[in-house]
């Protein structure tokens, strides 16, 4: 929230900027402000909208919203002023009505913390009940596998705690996903205004989809003002992490920048390594022999310049969305090689940069930016898990899970229709055949448009060989092309790995898992496996909505939490029981039956060989939250330090 203090604008500009706001979200600026009950009545209640990127105007008249505006510029203008000595803070209940009017529509009251603790009112982070001395904190150590995302939300956390820890980070730079995809146009498909911490807003973003650059840069700013930049050792690798039991300590071999190798201990691991970083390169016969530059998205050559050169790219998942656009104004021509075609919505923010009158406002106006951030958090929460249930009753599984998904189904393939424009001969080829939602969705960049283009071909039929100049088609046609970008996606489903992670009496983490199984309890604990936390691990992707920070935060909590319990009761490990574990997955399993992704016929990179799903939850946010708000001891085999 900014700062009681001088305001810099006149009266008159600041009327000239309210122009520009979101009128709901101003009105509960205003109500917040004042603590008059009447903005909370008609004819000031703005209308349900449905859709992702609600009207700004909350469906009101000129006239009201301009009522609006006015008390609002008065109210900021008080603010500022110090007249508006103290602030009515609204208890639960009034914020809950607050969400209700500023949505038009019931905000269930299991919402209500969670959304605060979104919009920065309510504090996220557990507290000490007797904060242990120096040399307890000092001896306790933590190693952070990762500077990504979720690394860096630890790593801040555990520094704000007085806990000590290090990362180490594989890469010269933090960041993580947004260090290493550097592909044209890589950028979040998430509103950025969400898309961050919650505990760090960052009103300054430039779009409303800021690009990865802006977000790496993000990152960064956030790891040096909570004064963890230090604690990071770059270029460092783990190879292997061994739990040895008499010291109830993790023993890790670290991989230097010479190659040289190097062994450390820690209390606790946490792994924080992400899923989708180890890039999957397809096995396409003859893929090796070809004769141009061929890389991966992750692994984007800028040095080669595809300007003037026949471009093909295979796969059309999240990445292929992004870079297409515009390396299809590059390119001579740009070949497309679909496997599968894909939903996307259309997103009236993708392309819109933020105004200086909206990052005015999100900087000065108090409580604007947390009101905007909770009707992001809302609209791009659960507003979507009832869609991807699936309704053994519903008589067209071959198009749809239920009526709902059905409805979206029109929705979307109108959506196509119209960016297809004369390019209805298109239709058959990128209308999906599958309910949507069942592969993770996408927001359009204009990708429909994209193919219709004359100097694009998008081709369907499977690649069977490739050769040192061309790539093959089962249909027996060449396709002769200067470079292959594979935009084929990531090692999803082997999490952890290529780390080898070494248990109590030798279990390995591969060897539990499998190849591509892995499971834990919250997708954070195992058993065997004392002192570990997994970030991000299994079955904490996000295939409804919501955004991983979220979950980061989520589990971050519960990790402090944890390490708060060690620490306070003296624990020298916690490991997690096995039967809640097993419990617990097979609660998980029993619920994704339910889900779009274990429809008959779906194939997506959420489920691994044997058809399980292992990446994304099937749980609403608000389960999950409440699941991980504070960890029971109960569930866990503590031994005590000696
Ligand atoms: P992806 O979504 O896994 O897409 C891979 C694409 O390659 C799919 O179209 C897949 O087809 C195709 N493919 C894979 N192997 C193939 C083969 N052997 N032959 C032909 N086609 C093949 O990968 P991604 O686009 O890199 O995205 C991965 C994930 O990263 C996303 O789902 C998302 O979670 C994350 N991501 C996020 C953003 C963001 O904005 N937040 C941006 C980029 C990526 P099938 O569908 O038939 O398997």
């Amino acid at each position: 929230m900014a700062a009681v203090g001088e305001i810099p604008v006149t009266r008159e500009e600041l009327e000239h900027l309210l122009q520009d706001a979101d009128v709901p979200v101003l009105l509960m600026v205003l109500v917040h402000l004042t603590g008059e009950r009447t903005w909370l009545e008609a004819p000031y209640l703005p209308e349900r909208d449905i859709s992702f990127f609600a009207d700004e105007s909350g469906g009101l008249s000129e006239d009201i919203q301009q009522q609006i505006r006015s008390a609002a510029a008065d109210a900021v203008l008080a603010f500022h002023e110090h007249r508006l000595t103290r602030l009515p803070e609204p208890s639960d209940e009034q914020y809950a009505e607050m969400m209700n009017v500023c949505v038009g529509e019931a905000v269930p009251p299991e919402y209500t913390t969670m959304l605060l603790e979104e919009m920065g009112m309510r504090d996220r982070d557990p507290q000490w009940n007797t904060k242990p001395d120096e040399q307890a904190l000092n001896d306790f150590e933590v190693l952070i596998v990762g500077a990504g995302m979720s690394g860096i939300c630890a790593a801040a956390k555990l520094e704000a705690s007085g806990i000590s820890y290090s990362v180490v980070e594989k890469n010269p730079e933090l960041g993580g996903t947004w260090y290493e995809n550097t592909y044209p146009e890589v950028g979040c498909d998430v509103p950025n205004h969400f898309y961050s911490y919650s505990f760090r807003p960052n009103p300054g973003w430039s779009g409303y989809f800021s690009k990865g650059e802006e977000i790496e840069s993000y990152l960064e700013t956030c790891a040096t003002e909570f004064g963890v930049v230090e604690q990071i050792r770059f270029n460092t690798e783990v190879i292997q992490a061994t739990y040895e039991e008499e010291s109830a300590s993790w023993h890790v071999e670290l991989r230097l920048a010479d190659g040289s190798t190097e062994i450390t201990t820690a209390n606790v691991v946490v792994s924080a390594v992400g899923q989708l970083n180890r890039p999957k390169c397809p096995t396409i016969e003859g893929l090796g022999t070809f004769e141009g530059p061929t890389f991966h998205t992750a692994q984007w050559r800028h040095d080669v310049d595809l300007a003037g050169k026949r471009v093909a790219v295979i796969g059309t998942g999240a990445s292929a969305m992004q870079l297409t656009r515009t390396t299809a104004d590059v390119a001579e021509r740009l070949l497309i090689f679909q496997r599968s075609a894909q939903w996307a919505i259309p997103s009236r923010d993708y392309h819109r940069t933020v105004s200086p009158q909206k990052r005015w406002l999100l900087e000065f106006v108090p409580f604007y930016a947390s009101w905007y951030r909770f009707t992001l958090a809302w609209r791009f929460g659960d507003h979507l898990h009832p869609t991807i249930k699936r309704d053994p009753e519903w008589p067209h599984p071959e198009r749809a899970v239920s009526r709902r998904n059905d409805r979206h189904r029109e929705f979307l393939t109108d959506f196509i229709v119209s960016e297809l424009g004369d390019r209805t001969d298109l239709l058959p080829k990128v209308l999906p055949d599958y309910p949507p939602y069942g592969k993770r969705i996408l927001v359009d960049n204009h990708w429909f448009r994209t193919v219709g283009r004359d100097d694009v071909d998008l081709i369907t039929d499977e690649i069977e060989r490739i050769t040192p100049t061309s790539v093959v088609t089962e249909d027996g046609k060449e396709h002769a092309v200067d470079a292959i970008i594979l935009a084929t996606g990531f090692e999803a489903t082997r999490l952890l790995w290529p780390m080898d992670v070494v248990g109590r009496e030798g279990k390995r983490l591969h060897e539990l898992w499998g190849d591509d199984d892995s499971r834990a309890y919250l997708g954070l604990t195992i058993p065997g496996f004392p002192n570990l936390f997994c970030l991000y691990g299994p079955n904490t992707n996000l295939g409804h909505g919501g955004s991983i920070v979220f979950i980061a935060e989520c589990q971050v909590r519960y990790l402090l939490g944890c390490l708060m319990h060690m620490l306070e009761q003296g624990l020298a490990s916690i490991e997690c029981k096995n039967e809640v574990y097993e419990a617990y997955i097979e609660r998980m399993d029993a619920e994704h039956a339910q889900m779009i992704w274990t429809h008959p016929g779906m194939d997506t990179w959420y489920r691994n060989k044997n058809g399980r799903v292992v990446s994304v939850m099937p749980w609403r946010l608000v389960d999950y939250w409440e699941m991980t708000r504070a960890p029971n001891l109960g569930e866990y085999l503590t031994m005590e330090t000696s």
